[in-house]
């Protein structure tokens, strides 16, 4: 698209840093998102600068991506970890470095998409300075969170008010399923302009090995019948609802393997999360078919996703879902809970099979279901393939985000006065 040449573009994203090594704590779907969003549009001929708070004093200021694509990282706070919910007192600083490294660079952005609440306060506040536009993903709606957990964290109103404003005065919210759309007119406002964009995956990536070639890797026999999840080790990602699921599967017995991918710290909140998963596997008498592999690398996942017979996706909530549409990517159908992003990716007894969250019984007999009839398991593993390769790849999504840049950089600015909006060219 030749109108997106030599525009600089703002990916914002102040706790996902787009080039670290993703799957361990608090580094998910956000990170993958921004990392690959940012390097398609470069593809496509924008310039585009990702920010990030640096989280660590290692840690390069500047990672090149591609030519066009690059992380920034900013200091804003301690150079060290800090959980998101304890961030937002360093977004200002995140804004007044951002404002000095345009100006030391000579670049200012006429567009600023940001990720996260978080980075969505950053966003407004550079709006209001600069006058730059804005686009937001939110990733997460805390009044969809804040309903699902006991315990709700001191920041909750402050992000429900940033949550609210941004969905009003952003020029557009992507929302990346119609379910998060919902979601959105119906807990936080009625006002405000959302498209739908849904989240990508790397559709040359992943498929492109095969089941058998995939098992002689990992060293897993060609009956063996294998449950895969990917994943953060974290509560509301609903693992223990897979391992009771799989404990009282009718096939229990049989040759199943039952593989738990994902990253862990011992001793942080990802590692605790891991020990207990763990101290249920064992409780259940499964250690001899669990396996714990660590953190899968990109070069593991595409195996791993295809040695499967079966891809469980057991989530309390998932706005979005990656996990879900790589391993369709990878011709494996997907069982996954009946919830947000997870209803659009997976097409029920046509792609794979969605169950109430944390209900055992219905994983355990969709489990089995599909594991039982191997022909049907590989028509929906087709389709699966198929569904991903129509909807969701990276270029598709990034050529439909460029599209709406383009779009809203044709628009003219509105100033908001006391009593009017005046458009200005
Ligand atoms: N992931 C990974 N290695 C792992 C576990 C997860 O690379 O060991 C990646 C996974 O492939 C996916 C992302 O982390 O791209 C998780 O995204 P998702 O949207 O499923 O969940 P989130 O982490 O955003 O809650």
């Amino acid at each position: 698209m030749n109108s997106a040449s030599q525009k600089h573009i703002a990916l914002i994203s102040v706790h996902g840093d787009p080039a670290v090594e993703i799957g361990k704590e608090e580094a998910g779907g956000q990170n993958v998102y921004v990392r690959h969003v940012g390097e398609a549009l470069a593809e496509l001929g924008w310039q585009v600068d990702m920010f990030t708070r640096k989280a660590s004093a290692d840690q390069a200021s500047i990672v090149e991506h591609t030519p066009n694509c690059r992380t920034i990282r900013i200091t804003a706070g301690p150079e060290e970890f800090i959980p998101r919910d304890n961030l937002f007192k360093h977004a200002p600083e995140f804004v007044q470095q951002m404002l000095k490294f345009q100006q030391k660079s000579g670049v200012e952005y006429e567009i600023v998409h940001t990720n996260y609440w978080l980075s969505a306060w950053v966003g407004m506040e550079l709006k209001k300075i600069q006058g730059c536009k804005q686009v937001h993903t939110y990733h997460s709606l805390g009044a969809v969170k804040y309903k699902s957990i006991s315990t709700i964290p001191l920041i909750a109103k402050t992000r429900l008010s940033v949550e609210k404003e941004v969905l009003e005065t952003a020029q557009r919210i992507v929302a990346t399923s119609p379910q998060e759309q919902e979601h959105m007119r119906l807990l936080v406002s009625t006002k405000g302009n959302i498209d739908i964009i849904p989240c990508g995956t790397d559709i040359h990536r992943f498929g492109k090995i095969d089941q058998q070639q995939a098992r002689q890797q990992l060293g897993i026999n060609a009956d063996t019948k294998v449950i895969l999840y990917v994943g953060r080790f974290d509560f509301r990602k609903g693992i223990e609802t897979l391992v009771r699921a799989v404990a009282q599967s009718q096939l229990r017995g049989t040759d199943l393997r039952l593989i738990i991918g994902g990253g862990s710290r011992p001793g942080q909140s990802d590692g605790k999360e891991r020990d207990r998963i763990e101290g249920i596997v064992n409780e259940l008498g499964m250690q001899d078919m669990t396996v714990f592999p660590g953190r899968l690398g990109d070069d593991d996942l595409p195996i791993y996703y295809a040695a499967a017979d079966v891809c469980v996706v057991p989530s309390h909530y998932e706005p979005f879902g990656l996990v879900a549409i790589e391993a369709m990517a990878s011709g494996t159908p997907v069982i996954a809970s009946d919830v947000g992003g997870l209803q659009y990716t997976v097409v029920p007894e046509e792609t794979g099979l969605l169950a109430p969250p944390k209900d055992n019984d219905a994983f355990a007999t969709a489990i089995d279901r599909i594991l039982s009839n191997p022909e049907w398991r590989n028509q929906l593993g087709r389709a699966a393939r198929k569904r991903v390769e129509d909807k969701f790849s990276w270029d598709g999504v990034a050529a439909q985000l460029s599209k709406l840049y383009v779009k809203l950089l044709e628009e003219p600015v509105v100033v908001s006065t006391k009593d009017e909006a005046v458009a200005t060219a």
